[in-house]
């Protein structure tokens, strides 16, 4: 399996830090960390019967990045292509107060909170090397 591709479907969580948390840590994990071996999923396209995102997750693995306990990528991939390979909340990781914070856009985020996508990211990538 070295080098198989792997999907990574984040939540799109807008109202909460753990949704953008989410979506940063997994375009960076994309364009960056382990740019070449990650594809990154569109949850909405997803969600909108995208057959192309929803047929590769039948035929790759895929870890869903959720913000908060709710799960929504996790859910969807299984209601839609059957698995997931391996899956992270980033409120689990990183505390609660990711999942009650409100309205941190991605234009607002801290020093602080870039290190927060920095140790997301760093989780998604350890469960990527472990599927490729
Ligand atoms: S998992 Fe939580 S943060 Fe993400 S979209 Fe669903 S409710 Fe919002």
């Amino acid at each position: 399996m070295l080098n198989t591709q792997v999907g990574v479907l984040s939540c799109s969580g807008e109202e909460c830090l753990g949704g953008t948390l989410s979506r940063l840590a997994t375009r960076k994990v994309m364009e960056d960390l382990r740019s070449g071996r990650v594809v990154s999923l569109c949850l909405p396209l997803y969600i909108a019967g995208g057959q192309e995102e929803r047929d590769f997750a039948k035929v790759y693995p895929v870890i869903a990045v959720d913000g908060c306990d709710k799960c929504c990528a996790k859910r969807a991939t299984i209601k839609y292509s059957g698995e997931v390979r391996d899956s992270l909340i980033v409120s689990e990781l990183l505390g609660e107060d990711v999942a009650l914070s409100k309205n941190v856009s991605a234009r607002s985020l801290k020093q602080e909170h870039y290190e927060m996508v920095n140790q997301v990211a760093d989780e998604i990538c350890k469960r990527v090397d472990q599927i490729s």
